[in-house]
């Protein structure tokens, strides 16, 4: 695997802190230069030797880099490849860890003067915590990450990537990134909007200091980053809002069932949500059980 001499990362959190961690760990990376919006953000992944060096530009840490990863809310991306176009060595590898791929891909398409060395990934780990303090070196360990390239991605910049991630620990998978936007929508962006509004509905009412296991197991998402999840859900909204569609329907028979005292029905209802849980969480599994 390649030794990346000079790596850097513009956005120094918990996604990006992990994996330079884990390849700093891998002795995939020799020197790391490190760029947040927040310096002092940078500054603290340095102290914790996520990072070897802070920059004080994008054009600052991406000159001379052989790799390049974007670690930002993912609506950050156009802004970020027009600042590192003129230091972009035309060998490095640019790749990214966002939540969305389809809108990431078509903003470096039109910022970025090499978009063939772009590979776009996303590691399907990660928690509602934020910041370089989160950064954890095993977390993409036995994980999957899917790697989104484009018809004109080089063999070699995606043979870089898929090795990068496996150096991190994570088990790669490619596929098409509408598509890839199309199956996060249901099974992970739909679910952070459903906690976003539960636990907003929740907050309204009295709750007199009693919190039960149901309301911390279901919203323990919508303690998730809000810029973060502001550019998910608008770099994904026709996906999020044909998500939200299948939501409104489930909602809308629950009520008509409750509103109805229709005990059959409701059971049913749960059944079926119980079996859907199953099915999604561990396809192999035979169900049934209680
Ligand atoms: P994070 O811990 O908040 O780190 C992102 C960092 O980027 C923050 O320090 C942020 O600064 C900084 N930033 C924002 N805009 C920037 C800009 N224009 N230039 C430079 N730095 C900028 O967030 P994260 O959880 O690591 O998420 C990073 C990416 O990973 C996102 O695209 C997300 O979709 C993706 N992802 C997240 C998860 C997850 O579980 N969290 C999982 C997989 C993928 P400020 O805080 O000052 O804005």
């Amino acid at each position: 695997m390649k030794r990346y001499q000079r790596a850097a990362l513009i956005g120094t959190g918990m996604i990006g802190g992990s994996l330079f961690s884990a390849l700093k760990e891998a002795g995939a990376i020799a020197h790391a230069v490190g760029f947040d919006a927040r310096r002092e953000v940078a500054e603290r992944a340095r102290s914790l030797g996520i990072v070897d060096e802070v920059a004080a530009s994008i054009a600052e840490a991406a000159r001379a880099a052989d790799l390049i990863v974007l670690a930002v809310p993912v609506r950050a991306t156009e802004s970020i490849c027009e600042a590192l176009a003129p230091a972009l060595s035309p060998e490095a590898l640019v790749t990214d860890v966002g939540s969305t791929k389809r809108e990431v891909l078509l903003a470096v398409f039109r910022a970025l003067p090499f978009p063939e060395r772009f590979v776009g990934a996303h590691p399907i780990a990660g928690t509602e915590r934020s910041g370089p303090e989160a950064a954890d070196r095993a977390l993409f360990s036995g994980r999957r990450c899917l790697l989104t390239p484009a018809a004109t991605t080089r063999p070699e910049a995606l043979a870089d990537c898929i090795a990068l991630w496996e150096k991190a620990g994570a088990r790669v998978e490619q596929m098409d990134a509408a598509h890839h936007d199309r199956l996060l929508a249901r099974v992970s962006h739909l679910p952070h909007v459903a906690a976003f509004a539960l636990a907003a509905a929740v907050g309204r009412a009295e709750t007199a200091g009693i919190s039960a296991g149901g309301f911390a197991d279901t919203t323990r998402i919508a303690a998730s980053d809000p810029a973060m999840w502001r550019d998910v859900l608008l770099a994904n909204r026709d996906e999020v809002l044909l998500a939200l569609e299948a939501l409104d329907e489930e909602l809308g028979a629950l009520r008509r069932a409750i509103a109805g005292r229709d005990g059959a029905k409701l059971e049913s209802l749960i059944a079926r949500a119980k079996e859907s849980r199953r099915r999604v969480i561990d396809p192999d599994s035979e169900g049934g059980g209680r």
